[in-house]
């Protein structure tokens, strides 16, 4: 059996009041990609904000490789190696592509990789290594998502959180991104992937959560929640992104 890399037990998250997360528990195998499906409002960014030390849980464990990652801020969770890509890409769009990429490796157990890690990300995407000296806020959203992508492949992680990914871009920008995910994988990066095209999360997905109202309903090989029928009434409609 693989090694498990990302432990999360019984977390409880509230924003003031407001409760979002209930006692969720995932866990995360190493070189797997896990899904993270469900509708708007569910509490996936939560989930991934909250593994990424931005939001405290109430009650819970979060843990890499068996150590924990309670106490730790932001900062200290990129440093263990657990890199976030967040919906909406945050570049900085007055550098250029080649300095949003040289930031990406600033977390020091990266920068002794920056130059093969820079080689990797410019023969993943050669179209960043053609725009390298572009400013990011002149590239087009589905370049800026590659972008945003390479960034966070500079910072060589154990743990790569994408979410929402495909959103915003057309269907063949939607296809490429799927792609390059499957990619990453076969590169034996571990992903945990956060998308509203369950279909194709659920296609690469090797394990996979169904949140709903900020509750775990379902989890279950990828393969099997795409044959489920709830999953596929509720979730993928004859387009694969009916909510
Ligand atoms: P989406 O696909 O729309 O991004 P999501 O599954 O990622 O949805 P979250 O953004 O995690 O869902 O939201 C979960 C719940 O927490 C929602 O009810 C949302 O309104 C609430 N919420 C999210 N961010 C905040 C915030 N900053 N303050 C208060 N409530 C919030």
């Amino acid at each position: 059996m693989a090694n498990q890399l990302l432990e999360v037990k019984g977390l409880d998250v509230f924003y003031g009041d407001a409760q979002a997360l209930w006692d969720v528990s995932i866990h995360v195998e190493e070189e797997a990609i896990v899904a993270l499906v469900g509708a708007n409002g569910a509490g996936k960014t939560t989930l991934l904000k909250t593994i990424s030390g931005l939001i405290h849980a109430r009650r819970g464990e979060i843990s890499l490789s068996g150590k924990s990652l309670s106490n730790l801020n932001p900062k200290e969770i990129v440093d263990r190696g657990i890199i976030h890509v967040p919906e909406g890409r945050r570049l900085f769009s007055d550098l250029t592509v080649l300095e949003n990429l040289k930031l990406g490796a600033y977390v020091p157990r990266a920068r002794p990789f920056f130059a093969e890690s820079l080689e990797r990300v410019f023969s993943l995407f050669p179209l960043l290594k053609n725009r390298k000296d572009q400013k990011a806020g002149s590239l087009s959203g589905g370049e800026q998502q590659m972008l945003a992508i390479g960034r966070a492949m500079m910072a060589q992680p154990k743990l790569l959180m994408l979410d929402e990914p495909s959103l915003g871009l057309g269907p063949i920008l939607v296809k490429t991104i799927f792609e390059l995910i499957s990619t990453l994988h076969k590169q034996k990066t571990t992903i945990l992937l956060v998308e509203q095209n369950v279909n194709q999360a659920l296609k690469i997905a090797q394990q996979a959560y169904v949140l709903k109202t900020g509750k775990i309903l379902m989890s279950g090989r990828g393969e099997e929640l795409l044959v489920n029928e709830e999953i596929r009434k509720t979730y993928i409609g004859e387009r694969g992104i009916k909510r």
